[in-house]
């Protein structure tokens, strides 16, 4: 299926008003590679979508936008684990949800991210503890110039916080077909967020913690299918030693958490709340009254209204903090990607 001049607004849930030349719905390996081919004959960029859940479109794009809908969700097991093989296009919650169905543990930490299966890899999502590098075994990708797929083991991914391999090598020309999940039976509860450290680690089921991180998120973060946004702007900053001492000498409640190599990891959004920035407003873009991480589409927002809102936070957390935080949400220009830090200077 192929439009012409096609609207994004329903395609990236920032709910932005941008359009593409041409959006294809790819349902299966070959579709997804005849639309590349096609593309790439008529000289036009192609970006590839699942569900737009962690994207800003800052202007108009240039080319084709193509939906990877692949769907199908198989599993086996052994003594140790479930294996689940999943399609790209299939939507993650709804996995999650799936999972726990079939009394399989061990995706419930990462209840309600929006967004598609094929997605989860590329920023290797992670919510209350739990990262996908963790349960996953192995991801299938399709080399769409030569037309080959490839079974990646979870090392070859290089997963790392919010990163992976498909931002860098295997950022254009690729496309994440399937993704293997490894759910292993002798399941550990990861209780040590929120409400759920007060969860008893001994009772606790799979479907108590579902519950408790399906009712925090729909508590401080804006659905998206009713208020436009990407989730978490930025990323958590993680700074050296020293200069997490520094702030929390100036500011004992500051949210502080230790790495293993050393350094620490800072709470973004507690930062942008200490600049006393919550429901500040650029155009049609705000920063979210209960989670300052979070920047929202309040009223017809254009890309750069949230640009101009970004680059505000940046420099207010920057003057105040000297840290200068650097956004998780991927920015698409007129022909593609484009660098968000070089975007918000
Ligand atoms: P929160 O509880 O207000 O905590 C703020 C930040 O502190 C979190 O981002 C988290 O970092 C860190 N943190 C909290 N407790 C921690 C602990 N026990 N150990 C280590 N780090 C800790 O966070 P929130 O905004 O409500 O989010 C809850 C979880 O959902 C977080 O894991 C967050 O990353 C995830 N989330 C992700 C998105 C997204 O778009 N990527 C959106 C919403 C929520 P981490 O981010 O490293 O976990």
């Amino acid at each position: 299926m192929s439009n012409q001049h096609s609207p994004l607004k329903h395609l990236n849930t920032f709910a932005l008003s941008a359009y593409a030349s041409n959006v294809i719905s790819a349902n299966s390996t070959q579709e997804l590679i005849d639309a590349w081919h096609e593309s790439v004959s008529k000289h036009q960029p192609v970006l590839l979508l699942g569900e737009g859940s962690n994207v800003l479109f800052i202007e108009n794009y240039s080319g084709t936008v193509l939906l990877n809908r692949i769907k199908g969700i198989t599993f086996t097991e052994d003594d140790t684990a479930w294996h689940l093989h999943v399609g790209a296009g299939e939507n993650w919650h709804q996995l999650v949800c799936y999972s726990l169905q079939n009394n399989m543990p061990g995706l419930e930490n990462l209840a309600l991210i929006p967004g598609c299966v094929g997605s989860a890899p590329i920023q290797n999502i992670g919510a209350y503890g739990v990262e996908l590098q963790k349960v996953c075994e192995y991801v299938d990708l399709l080399d769409l110039e030569k037309g080959t797929v490839r079974r990646l083991s979870a090392e070859d991914c290089q997963f790392g916080y919010r990163d992976s391999i498909f931002k860098h090598h295997y950022g254009h020309g690729f496309a994440i077909i399937a993704v293997g999940i490894r759910l292993i039976k002798s399941w550990v509860p990861t209780l040590g967020y929120g409400d759920l450290t007060r969860m008893d680690p001994l009772t606790v089921t799979a479907i108590d913690i579902f519950n408790s991180v399906c009712a925090m998120r729909r508590s401080k973060l804006p659905d998206p299918t009713v208020t436009g946004n990407a989730g978490s702007f930025f990323k958590n900053p993680v700074v050296d030693a020293a200069v997490a001492e520094d702030i929390v000498k100036l500011y004992p409640n500051a949210p502080h958490y230790p790495q293993p190599d050393g350094t620490v990891k800072l709470a973004a959004g507690w930062l942008i709340d200490q600049c006393a920035l919550k429901g500040y407003q650029i155009g049609g873009a705000a920063v979210h009254q209960q989670q300052a991480l979070v920047l929202i589409n309040l009223a017809e927002a254009t890309g750069q209204d949230v640009l101009g809102l970004a680059s505000h936070i940046r420099q207010q957390v920057a003057k105040k903090f000297a840290i200068w935080l650097e956004p998780e949400v991927r920015f698409i220009a007129s022909n593609g990607e484009v660098n968000a830090v070089e975007r918000l200077w």
